[in-house]
């Protein structure tokens, strides 16, 4: 699978629900996990791989919840702040400190379509918040407080002209250089 940059349409569309628990479903999630893991990421959404559907997955090394899949989640209670440094796969080389909640409850149904619960804090809450978020169409780049939009103008713009020219050159250097969805201070792989 090939990640997907900013500003390409299908990242900032809001994601189709997903209907059928097959066998297709399975495999998609699988090869995204493998993207994740492929470009150091602790999250990944389907809409960054291009496809335009509810479903995101979720890893991060020292958590004991494992790999996440998540269908159709959603956020159905939140608490606390916090403010970290965020990056994204799709926004590669950029960062940038987002407040997020503090703790989560994410609903959400599993691969075979079983609704589940997923409590998060931390990192993982904000892992959870920062993949719904690309469910819903919303990006790093509309967390930006306008000076964090100024300071990252040319960052921005040279990536709107590597996405327009060559998008498959800007997946590869966003492999290359992000740990992706992930703050710094927590990356799988510093
Ligand atoms: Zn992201």
């Amino acid at each position: 699978m090939t990640i997907v940059t900013y500003p390409s349409d299908v990242l900032s569309q809001r994601a189709e629900k997903v209907t059928a628990f097959d066998e297709s479903l399975r495999t998609i999630a699988q090869q995204m996990f493998q993207t994740m893991v492929d470009g150091q990421g602790v999250g990944l959404a389907a809409p960054q791989v291009g496809l335009s559907i509810q479903l995101c997955v979720i890893h991060i090394p020292e958590d004991p919840h494992g790999e996440v899949a998540l269908v159709n989640p959603e956020i159905v209670h939140a608490e606390g702040r916090q403010t970290g440094e965020e990056g994204c796969l799709s926004f590669p080389g950029i960062f940038i400190d987002v407040q997020r909640a503090m703790r989560v409850r994410v609903r959400y149904q599993d691969l075979d379509g079983q609704p589940q619960e997923i409590e998060g804090e931390g990192l993982l809450a904000r892992a959870l918040q920062h993949e719904i978020d690309h469910l819903h169409g919303v990006l790093l780049v509309n967390k930006m407080t306008t000076i964090q939009r100024l300071a990252n103008r040319r960052s921005l713009e040279m990536l709107r002209r590597r996405t327009a020219s060559a998008p498959q050159e800007a997946a590869e250097a966003a492999q290359a250089t992000a740990p992706g969805d992930a703050p710094p201070e927590a990356p799988a792989h510093p």
